[in-house]
């Protein structure tokens, strides 16, 4: 039995690059266990396996991977994130059972004796707890499971949680996919300006042009000067380009959008005692109140769930909350274009708790512009620090 046959690896999260490190243990031969909370691989690019994906598939692969892919599959296509999840990430799950554990939702992260960690994982099926003890822990867990919320500094609005658990919760953090008869006619709030938001209106204009009775609110909490996307015309990624044109097209439209609020920030949800229905408290130089809003569209971004490792050393940039190491990098390069991005090397990827590693999504922290094709290059660095000491 060779050394890495001993050493077991413990890998929080089976999206695209939580699967991307079970192919490199697989490859250099470790023990491994992929701990999944979802009831599927890749539960959080499920949450948007409508919307398509802005980079060509031949940049969501990974030399690892890329074999998997079938012969006749288009490899410059613009897949949405359900037809990569099964053009491209069940493959690879496939030849990585069955080494994952769906339905684990992992809890906690502490250390075991001087080199082991302990793991704390919850069987969402089953309702048991489970300890595991493992060498090394790669925390691949995502940020889009733990959204922001939408009150000023991201704090929670008032009565925003107690919004999350009613039922039939008229606030959702993801980008709607619904038939346009389901929100036809009704009041709708959009809060947020990222690339999610963008989606989201565009979505929401169409509903509005099927359906010209529906209202639309659409609140963002930067100033805006003239229109709220900067269009870069030299951006290589068409579908990126056409859809903040399309976004910008929109807030100019006075037609749409009943009313847009910029440099607001909502403070408050009040909510109907007789019907599914909230007013909206918002406070931006003309402090308004939205009443009977039926749905509310919060894309407000995301960050990482840090509880998991709160239990470890980890040393975290004030700023991002991403690993410092990584986050001096980040902040410290130039390029504000995530394709121009090059990874940082594998020192980047050190934390300061030996064989504990952050990657993907979660290693920029709160950094909106993380991209697979540095995750790639990121796992790739992280197994090389992992068989230097093997
Ligand atoms: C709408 C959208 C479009 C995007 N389009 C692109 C694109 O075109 N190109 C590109 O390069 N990037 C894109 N990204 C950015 C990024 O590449 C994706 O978010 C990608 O899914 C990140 O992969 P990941 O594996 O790091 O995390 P995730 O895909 O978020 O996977 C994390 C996994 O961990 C699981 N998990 C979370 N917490 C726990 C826990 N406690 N225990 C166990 N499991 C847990 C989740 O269920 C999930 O399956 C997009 C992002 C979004 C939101």
């Amino acid at each position: 039995m060779s050394e890495n046959q001993n050493f077991l690896i413990g890998i929080i999260g089976s999206g695209p690059i939580g699967l991307e490190c079970g192919l490199h243990a697989l490859k250099h031969g470790y023990q491994f266990i992929i701990f999944e909370s979802g009831d599927d691989i890749a539960n959080n690019v499920r949450l948007w396996s409508h919307v398509q994906l802005f980079t060509p598939l031949n940049m969501n692969v990974s030399l690892l991977g890329k074999n998997l892919l079938k012969e006749e599959q288009d490899i410059n296509a613009f897949l949405t994130g359900g037809e990569y999840i099964e053009h491209y990430l069940r493959p690879v799950s496939c030849l990585l059972q069955p080494n994952i554990r769906l339905h684990h939702r992992v809890i906690s992260i502490g250390r075991f004796h001087t080199n082991k960690f302990i793991i704390f994982v919850e069987n969402k099926q089953s309702s048991c707890e489970e300890y595991f003890i493992v060498d090394c822990v790669i925390d691949a867990s995502g940020t889009y499971s733990n959204p922001n919320f939408v009150g000023p500094s991201y704090l929670p609005a008032i009565n925003e949680r107690a919004l999350q658990n009613k039922l039939q919760s008229p606030i959702t953090y993801l980008i709607p996919h619904c038939n346009y008869e389901q929100v036809a006619g009704k009041r709708i709030v959009l809060i947020g300006k990222g690339y999610s938001a963008a989606t989201s209106a565009v979505f929401l204009a169409k509903v509005k042009e099927a359906y010209p009775k529906t209202q639309l609110y659409w609140i963002i909490k930067q100033s805006i000067d003239h229109l709220p996307y900067c269009i870069n015309p030299e951006d290589p990624l068409i579908q990126r380009r056409e859809l903040v044109a399309s976004a910008n097209q929109i807030y100019a439209n006075k037609n749409i959008f009943n009313e847009i609020y910029d440099k607001a920030a909502v403070t408050k949800f009040t909510l109907s005692t007789y019907s599914s229905t909230v007013d909206i408290t918002i406070d931006s130089p003309h402090p308004t109140i939205l009443n009977n809003i039926d749905y509310v569209i919060a894309n407000t971004g995301s960050q990482p769930d840090r509880s998991l490792y709160a239990n470890l050393n980890v040393q975290e940039c004030y700023r991002t909350k991403g690993p410092i190491a990584l986050a001096v990098k980040l902040l410290s390069s130039s390029s504000a274009d995530c394709l121009k991005q090059t990874s940082h090397g594998t020192n980047s990827m050190l934390t300061t708790e030996k064989n504990f590693f952050i990657v993907g999504n979660k290693s920029y922290g709160k950094q909106t512009n993380f991209i697979l094709q540095i995750g790639f290059e990121q796992v790739n660095d992280i197994f090389k620090l992992i068989n230097e000491q093997c």
